[in-house]
């Protein structure tokens, strides 16, 4: 069978089931539909259908909605943190912080609801205008596996605050705690066709989302080869396009810092989702008269840290997203250790034994004294191994902080204002944090440059990304 999307005949698949995985246990736990190009362009009528009245309401009615969506999702937080680490591996304490963050964003966005309003401009003897903010239409968001809840919220949330419908595509991988979600908003009251949700391959669903002629903007999130093909897609009918693509975020610990703070923040900020985090540390410069205690100390947190089925108690690190992704990582450090690019202090393998034989687990790893040309160093290491550097100036370590394609964030360890601000201002990151990385608050607005992204995500200038501006002239 075949249709025509955006100009172009495309053959649909019959209908097939994806089966969801656990990573921890290689079980499969549930199946969804497979969707095809019939599925998505029955999810934009619906869509379109849903938009007019939708559009019609107050702002604050539909932020009305989103509140009473938020509490729902407080009420069964435990469930759902339940399902995300079941699909997904995190700590169940990390999945709980994701569920409460979807909560988090859709209460953002419905508290500043009212403040999507136009302007009343007078021209004098011409006249007057009016300058609204409308709603764009349909929209289409598609988003990865890492962080199936958060980055839900953070697509859904201003796109239908603003009046918009929206079809969302979760990744293969993790799709339940999404259709989870999206039913508990129709609980709330979402009439139907504001937020679909077909879930499939990207290659299929994805891209007859990024081709679909009734959808006006696609927010998409994720690898960044694959956020090229979508934008040249988009690009074909003129969409919008919010790009949030990878990163290769530097940490830069300065000779003053706090070396206890700085290592805690350095295992987080590596290790928090199994270094699978767009905003994770993934290139740590240490300047070299604490280098040796600050390495001493980063292995030993490394070795202690509780590695296992993030479901069970204490469990500080959960598996990989699948076999890929853990042998993509293997791959790297094992090519890095054949050509003499680098010394393994800790880890550098798949973890083997009972509690892990049946999932995708990875020690965690620190390596040192990475060659420049390492993949390591010049790719986005999407996993637990973490390259560390010791840097004998301030001048060393922004050049190599600026060594790499991306510019997400960026931090650095000081009490010293002066390299604060020289850091701040001369590394090329969407976001710098000072004594700190990897906070995502609401109200921030997240993403990159460079490789890293286009647009911005969060904040009201995700909002305001989701409104087009139409003006009206009255003669005088
Ligand atoms: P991915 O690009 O493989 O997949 C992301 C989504 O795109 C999935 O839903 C996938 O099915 C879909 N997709 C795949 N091919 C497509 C195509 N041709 N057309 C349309 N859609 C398609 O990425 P991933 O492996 O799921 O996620 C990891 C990447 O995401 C990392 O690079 C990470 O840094 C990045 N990420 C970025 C942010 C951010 O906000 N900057 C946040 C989280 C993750």
């Amino acid at each position: 069978m075949k249709m025509r999307i955006g100009g172009e005949e495309i053959a649909g698949a019959d209908e097939r089931w994806i089966p969801v995985v656990n990573p921890a246990t290689g079980e499969e736990i549930d199946r969804v539909p497979e969707g095809t190009l019939y599925e998505v362009d029955d999810a934009v009528k619906a869509a379109e259908a849903a938009f007019p009245s939708w559009a019609k309401r107050s702002a604050r009615e539909r932020g009305i909605l989103l509140f009473r969506g938020a509490a729902l999702v407080r009420e069964r937080h435990e469930d759902l943190a339940r399902l995300l680490t079941m699909e997904q591996g995190k700590p169940l304490k990390e999945a709980v912080d994701e569920v409460r963050g979807f909560a988090n964003v859709l209460e953002y966005y419905a508290a500043i609801s009212g403040s999507l309003t136009g302007k009343y401009v007078p021209l004098g003897k011409s006249g007057d205008a009016v300058v609204a903010a409308e709603p764009l239409g349909v929209c289409g968001a598609i988003a990865p596996w890492n962080m199936p809840a958060l980055l839900m919220s953070w697509k859904l949330a201003p796109a239908l605050v603003a009046g918009n419908t929206m079809v969302f595509k979760p990744a293969t991988q993790t799709p339940l705690t999404s259709l989870h979600l999206a039913h508990i908003l129709e609980e709330a009251g979402l009439p139907p066709g504001v937020l679909n949700v077909v879930t499939g391959k990207g290659e299929v669903v994805g891209e007859a989302l990024v081709r679909h002629p009734g959808i006006e903007k696609i927010s998409f999130t994720g690898d960044a080869e694959t956020g090229l093909r979508v934008r040249e897609l988009a690009s074909a009918s003129l969409k919008q396009v919010t790009l949030e693509l990878g990163g290769s975020d530097p940490m830069i610990v300065w000779k003053d810092a706090d070396i206890g703070k700085a290592v805690a923040g350095a295992v987080r900020g590596r290790f928090y989702n199994a270094g699978q985090t767009c905003t994770a540390v993934k290139r740590l410069f240490v300047h070299q008269a604490i280098c040796d205690e600050f390495v001493r100390r980063l292995v030993a947190r490394v070795e202690a840290l509780k590695v296992g089925n993030g479901l069970s108690p204490g469990i500080e690190m959960g598996p990989l997203g699948g076999a890929l992704q853990r042998d993509r990582i293997h791959a790297m450090v094992e090519t890095m250790r054949n050509r003499g690019q680098g010394v393994i202090l800790t880890g550098g393998m798949p973890l083997k034994g009972p509690l892990y034989d049946a999932g995708y687990f990875y020690a965690p790893t620190i390596v040192t004294g990475v060659h420049p040309e390492s993949s390591l160093l010049s790719r986005e290491v999407f996993g637990p191994v973490l390259p560390v550097m010791c840097v004998p100036d301030v001048e060393t370590a922004i050049r190599n902080a600026n060594n790499t394609r991306f510019g997400l964030g960026a931090s650095v360890w000081t009490n010293d204002l002066s390299v604060a601000r020289e850091v701040f201002s001369r590394v090329r990151a969407g976001m710098v944090w000072v004594n700190y990385h990897l906070s995502l608050p609401p109200e921030i607005p997240f993403g990159g440059v460079k490789a890293s992204g286009i647009g911005r995500e969060n904040g009201t200038q995700a909002l305001a990304s989701y409104t087009r501006t139409r003006t009206l002239f009255i003669g005088g």
